[in-house]
């Protein structure tokens, strides 16, 4: 009972220190340096005080999983705060391809050829107004989730394509694991990743240091699987109210 009261009045900014320890320690538990884990806090339906809370707190870099809700926010925060990124975690319709283009750091949640394309030919129209734009090829390991591609074939013909706009700066992978309290199942979702990852570094090196992996309830075992970015939602803001 006191636990619970405890976490439910938790602030945000205790919040982001306690998951920063929760990293730490699945570093140096898995030999690995902190410096080697970015944290992505995910924002999606809380406002634009709570954004400004965690930023109090030291926290640059958000995560939307809409380019509007996205926009309403951060547009305005990103001018008074030009530290401050925002990476799309989520799916992204053709007709807010532009959009996206133009508020976000990093699209993470690239699922389809089409939707290369797309942001490709922004890439080259854009190009002179802002600098390259980072991308990530969204893997398919959960059957709750339909999107991302679902194996190396699939992932290796989706790199070919990103490698031929200049404006796109393919830097890696991102997953969401099935969510499950199977501790093998979550591992075999991020091991495949990995696996994904390595041949994909081998047939086109140097495009693959981002593995965004992890989320509130999986983002020690993904560091121990060798996450480099973790999102986390409600482990830093709370409860999602939706
Ligand atoms: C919402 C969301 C998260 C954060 O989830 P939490 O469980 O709240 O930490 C991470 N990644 C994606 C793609 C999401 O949509």
């Amino acid at each position: 009972m006191l636990v619970c009261y405890y976490i439910s009045t938790m602030s945000i900014t205790e919040a982001i220190l306690r998951v920063r320890e929760q990293i730490e320690d699945a570093c140096v538990r898995s030999g690995r340096s902190g410096e080697e884990v970015r944290l992505c806090a995910v924002s999606k339906f809380h406002g634009v005080s709570a954004v400004e809370e965690a930023y109090s707190a030291g926290q640059r870099l958000f995560g939307e999983n809409r380019v509007q809700e996205a926009s309403g926010k951060f547009a305005g925060l990103k001018k008074t705060r030009p530290d401050i990124q925002v990476h799309l975690i989520g799916g992204l319709q053709r007709n807010k391809a532009k959009a996206a283009f133009s508020l976000f750091d990093c699209i993470q949640s690239i699922d389809r050829d089409a939707l290369i394309d797309e942001l490709g030919k922004l890439a080259g129209v854009e190009r002179a107004k802002c600098a390259r734009r980072a991308i990530l090829l969204e893997m398919h390991t959960a059957e709750a989730s339909k999107s991302g591609f679902s194996d190396a074939d699939a992932l290796c013909r989706a790199a070919e394509k990103a490698l031929v706009y200049p404006g796109l700066a393919l830097s890696g992978l991102m997953t969401m694991a099935p969510f499950t309290n199977d501790e093998k199942v979550i591992r075999r979702a991020f091991r495949a990743v990995v696996s994904a990852r390595n041949m994909l570094e081998a047939r086109f090196p140097g495009h693959w240091h981002c593995l965004s992996m992890g989320m509130s309830n999986d983002f020690e075992i993904a560091i121990e699987e060798g996450a480099t970015l973790i999102r986390i939602g409600t482990a830093i803001f709370g409860e999602r109210n939706v």
